[in-house]
């Protein structure tokens, strides 16, 4: 008899081996509160300070957006009630679409359920439109366009991480006349770095390749009306299709693509992430709708935002903690070792109330394991004070190397 209870508890056992075993601290984020949360630990309720959410503006928190999401559950109920294609789209959903062309220049905009269906399901639809499609892919990317290069069974080239002169030289070996994608991100999320997006454009024209760009841990956060970093860099009518989540700074869950009318629309009629899903919740839509409108008006969360991150970047780096040197809102501690990175995390939740998750394999290479800060407009001095005495006491506990530069 085969035993498939046994080939679980294999896999498990193989992640314990290997130190890359999972375990989530269980948290009750509570309004009003941000950054601080209620622990449930083993002995019992206690509060702690949030350093790694990814709410990063705290907009999943904000009174407009809860009032706007509350307010559409009470007169649209709960569910979209089906797919797009059946019976699922909604008055909200159509008005999120709008506002995210609108936010990005566009023509048009396609919501899905998640940040990694629209990349998984996008890049595949878009691919598989194009006739012997050459996708060009940079080393760094998320998972979720990893799989859809895969899903899309076209020919595909990694180019190493924002090297533009090796992504040139792919370019050019490929034939003029075949179409060519370009996959990307404009914030890398572990490394905190920013890709060459105006090189990129330059060289996407002159080899006549489309540009598909995944601002997930930009948008809302950089150029002037929140748009991404395509915004902040003035080529945001060079990408062709830029996609983002509405789960990180704009607080809420969903994620989408923008392009031009007929890319959209394709991508409407042919992506099964799109068409064989049920669609978001008009209440989840309305916030999303609510957060985006807010942040387009309001430059005062971004403000608040790099601030904290200067402040913090500061305050760790004086204390000599290893901090990857990054231009955006994400703070890597390297640690560099699975079992100190994990016991690092545990110490300042236990004895600190801080909450980090640690930052593994293969989330990240091995040896390059981290704790990923990511300040919001809601760390304040002396919480960032609170944060530096932490992680000196934790490090000193753990005889981990201070005042090393990186
Ligand atoms: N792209 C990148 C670069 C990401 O880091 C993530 C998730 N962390 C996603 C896409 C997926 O977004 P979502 O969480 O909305 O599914």
């Amino acid at each position: 008899m085969f035993d498939y209870n046994g080939s679980f508890q294999f896999a498990i056992a193989a992640l314990k081996r290997e130190r890359r075993y999972r375990v989530f601290a269980n948290l009750e984020r509570k309004v009003g509160q941000f950054p601080h949360a209620l622990w449930n630990s083993p002995s019992g309720k206690r509060d702690v300070v949030v350093w790694c959410s990814n709410d990063y503006l705290g907009m999943g928190q904000h009174p407009e957006v809860i009032e706007a999401m509350c307010s559409a559950a009470r007169t649209m109920g709960a569910g979209a009630g089906g797919t797009r294609n059946i019976s699922g789209t909604n008055r909200a959903l159509v008005e999120l679409e709008a506002e995210l062309a609108d936010l990005h220049g566009k023509q048009a905009a396609l919501v899905f359920t998640s940040g990694y269906v629209s990349n998984h399901t996008g890049i595949a639809t878009i691919a598989r439109l194009l006739p012997d499609c050459l996708i060009l892919s940079d080393a760094l990317n998320h998972n979720s366009m990893i799989e859809g290069v895969r899903a899309a069974d076209c020919a595909k080239q990694i180019w190493r991480h924002n090297d533009t002169q090796h992504l040139e030289e792919l370019l050019s070996r490929a034939a003029p006349g075949r179409p060519k994608l370009i996959v990307f991100e404009s914030v890398y999320s572990m490394d905190g770095d920013v890709a060459p997006l105006e090189a990129i454009c330059d060289l996407a024209e002159r080899y006549n390749a489309m540009t598909y760009l995944d601002e997930v841990h930009a948008v809302g956060m950089y150029g002037p009306r929140g748009a991404g970093i395509a915004e902040r860099d003035g080529v945001m009518e060079r990408i062709d299709v830029i996609e983002g989540t509405l789960a990180k700074a704009f607080g809420a869950l969903g994620g989408y693509i923008a392009g031009t009318s007929d890319v959209v629309d394709a991508v409407r009629s042919h992506a099964p992430g799109f068409i064989f899903t049920t669609a978001l919740p008009p209440a989840v839509a309305a916030a999303a709708t609510a957060s985006i409108a807010h942040l387009k008006a309001s430059g005062a969360e971004r403000a608040g935002q790099r601030d904290a991150v200067a402040a913090t970047k500061a305050a760790l780096r004086q204390a000599g903690l290893p901090v990857l040197a990054t231009e955006t809102h994400i703070v890597p501690v390297m640690v560099g070792d699975p079992d100190l990175c994990k016991q690092a995390s545990d110490l300042l939740l236990d004895r600190h109330g801080i909450y980090i998750q640690p930052i593994n394999y293969p989330t990240v290479p091995r040896g390059t394991e981290r704790l990923r800060i990511t300040p919001t407009p809601a760390h304040d001095a002396r919480l960032i004070g609170r944060l530096a005495d932490a992680l000196i006491a934790v490090w000193q506990e753990l005889d981990l190397p201070l005042g090393r530069d990186h």
